[in-house]
């Protein structure tokens, strides 16, 4: 297949397996993006490249052509951004090193947490979370999120995000991750490409927003995700104007986690403005045909 003219590319860039806080493996996400016709695919799991030569393998045993990912925690401004890198070698030392360090902190962030949410009434919950942990590296808000809904605190995970585990809230934690120079510069030194995740999310104001997109692509990030399950439709074209004006190349990716709580399928998103420049024409040569 050619790349030529291929911003109709069913690409899905950005989804979680149970590596991070995904519920599926490798193997069941790339049979469900072949079967949700999906045409080139990356697994993205947080903080961590170990799940990536089972879900290569996976895809090519699928005939679906791939790209390595992962999205990386960063700490800007006080807020916490996601940095997504594709297209890099997923046996780099020192990208495999920064992951390790960026994972690092997070069990003790997690009995903090639980210390947290047992003033507010809820025991159990570290236990309670580890029943739902993957990888015992990657704790993730998520899996307590799901032990909540288990134990009936709330009916569904959206809910126990608004209620507990964010700013101000029961259970939350602040924590310190990558600085955006290290993960930018951990991805492109391994091949990569790195893209801004869901910028639609953050709670920046104009200017802290502009900061952060001026120093990602001060430290080589050349990427932002423009059509992705967590933006509206409003964000596809607030964020595509975005890429034109900072000549940023343009990602697509529907973030799925688990079929019961992902609102967006695999696959399952409109495509890329036509006048943008996807990122899989900048790291064409990095994707493993199958
Ligand atoms: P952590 O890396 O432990 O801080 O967990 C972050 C993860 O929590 C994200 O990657 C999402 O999967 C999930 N998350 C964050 N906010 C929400 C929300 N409002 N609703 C559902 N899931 C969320
Ligand atoms: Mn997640
Ligand atoms: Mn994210
Ligand atoms: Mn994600």
């Amino acid at each position: 297949m050619s790349l030529q003219a291929q911003s109709i590319l069913n690409a899905d860039l950005h989804c979680h397996s149970f590596v991070s806080d995904g519920t599926l493996s490798p193997e069941a996400l790339a049979a469900r993006a072949k079967a949700n016709g999906v045409e080139l695919w990356a697994l993205t799991d947080h903080d961590e490249v170990s799940g990536q030569h089972r879900a290569a393998a996976a895809a090519k045993a699928e005939g679906l052509p791939y790209l390595t990912g992962t999205e990386i925690s960063v700490t800007f401004a006080g807020e916490t951004v996601h940095i997504v890198g594709l297209g890099f070698e997923a046996d780099d030392a020192a990208l495999n090193q920064g992951l390790q360090q960026t994972r690092g902190g997070r069990e003790l962030r997690a009995r903090q947490m639980a210390d947290s949410l047992a003033l507010a009434g809820i025991k159990g919950a570290f236990e309670g979370a580890a029943k739902f942990v993957g990888n015992p590296d990657l704790i993730s808000r998520t899996h307590f999120a799901r032990f909540l809904v288990e134990s009936g605190v709330c009916s569904e995970t959206h809910e126990v995000f608004r209620k507990y585990l964010t700013e101000g809230k029961p259970g939350y934690v602040p924590h310190r991750w990558a600085s955006l120079g290290d993960a930018v510069g951990w991805i492109v030194k391994a091949g990569g490409i790195a893209v801004i995740a869901h910028p639609g999310r953050y709670k920046f104001t104009a200017n802290e927003e502009y900061a952060l997109f001026t120093e990602f692509k001060a430290h080589g990030g050349k990427g932002v995700e423009v059509v992705t399950g967590s933006h509206t439709v409003q964000e596809y074209v607030k964020y595509a104007e975005t890429a034109l004006e900072l000549g940023l190349a343009a990602s697509r990716g529907s973030d799925f986690h688990s079929p019961l709580e992902s609102r967006t399928d695999l696959g399952k998103l409109p495509v890329l403005p036509g006048a943008l420049t996807p990122v899989w024409h900048e790291v064409a040569a990095r994707i493993q045909w199958p």
